[in-house]
């Protein structure tokens, strides 16, 4: 996962079966045409949602006339980020949140019990670790730029909803599903690059990491 220029890959593989988050469609690939089957080439097929694996929600995934991933300004997307531990809770609150001393215009990724207890289940991780809605009006009021959690959903059933549009609603951009198994806390270059959908309340993303050494 770490390439010669130090690039850290926390991107979930997309594949056939992959665990995606409750009432979400299955991840599907196919091959339309194959060598192996005598074609002229081969050519596959892939049928998910837009939230599958690791993605980005944008504004329109809670907010009515949101606007949608094409829009997400690219310095959400790129730029330094802060990796935070918060390895032993599991509900993530205004409380918890304030002892990391989070300010304005943050980019923050919080590396939780999810990695990798969630990434390991081979079903839903029920037991996954979650922001609450008061935690997620605390980030809000923080102004962050940028939040990023390492399972698919930051928020959990029954409160998911108020979670995500305290966050969508103050233009906070979401990363979900990153993988931070193989990140320690610290201090990152961020490059996030979601398929530019057009209109898309989230896409796919393909999300790196570079340790930033002080020198
Ligand atoms: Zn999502």
């Amino acid at each position: 996962v770490i390439d010669a220029q130090g690039w850290i890959d926390v991107t979930v593989p997309i594949r056939a079966g992959m665990v995606s988050y409750p009432r979400n469609p299955p991840i599907e690939v196919s091959q339309v045409e194959s060598l192996a089957r005598g074609g002229h080439a081969t050519v596959s097929k892939i049928s998910l949602g837009v939230h599958t694996g690791t993605h980005v929600d944008a504004p329109a995934h809670f907010i009515p006339g949101g606007s949608g991933v094409d829009r997400i300004p690219l310095d959400a997307l790129m730029g330094r980020a802060r990796v935070l531990g918060v390895p032993d809770v599991r509900r993530i609150d205004a409380a918890v949140l304030r002892t990391l001393e989070i300010s304005s215009g943050d980019r923050i990724l919080l590396k939780t019990l999810n990695s990798p207890r969630a990434w390991d289940s081979p079903g839903f991780f029920e037991g996954y670790a979650h922001v609450t809605p008061e935690g997620a009006q605390y980030l809000a009021d923080r102004r962050i730029r940028t939040f990023g959690i390492d399972y698919l959903s930051v928020g959990v059933t029954g409160e998911n909803s108020d979670t995500h549009r305290a966050l969508l609603a103050a233009n906070i951009c979401v990363l979900e599903g990153l993988n931070l198994t193989p990140v320690v806390p610290g201090e990152y270059e961020l490059l996030a690059l979601p398929l530019l959908l057009a209109g898309a309340d989230g896409a796919p993303t393909r999300v790196l990491l570079r340790p930033i050494t002080r020198g």
